[in-house]
């Protein structure tokens, strides 16, 4: 699920918001309200996959 954190440019308030495609542009401030925000790169939202994929081999066929 695409999860931004966000911070305010009014209140400096951080937030991490669920974002929808589409509603990147009307994501306002739960503090003061306002449409001041940017958005931070939240890196765990992508991370986790890819990981643990690597075990390929198997032990079968070689006794
Ligand atoms: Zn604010």
């Amino acid at each position: 699920m695409p999860i931004f954190e966000y911070k305010c440019n009014q209140c400096k308030k951080e937030f991490e918001k669920l974002v929808f495609a589409g509603e990147e542009n009307k994501i306002s401030c739960p503090e003061c309200k306002s449409l001041e925000v940017v958005k931070k790169m939240s890196a765990t939202s992508f991370m986790g996959t890819g990981m643990g994929k690597c075990a390929t081999s198997s032990p079968k066929g070689f006794s």
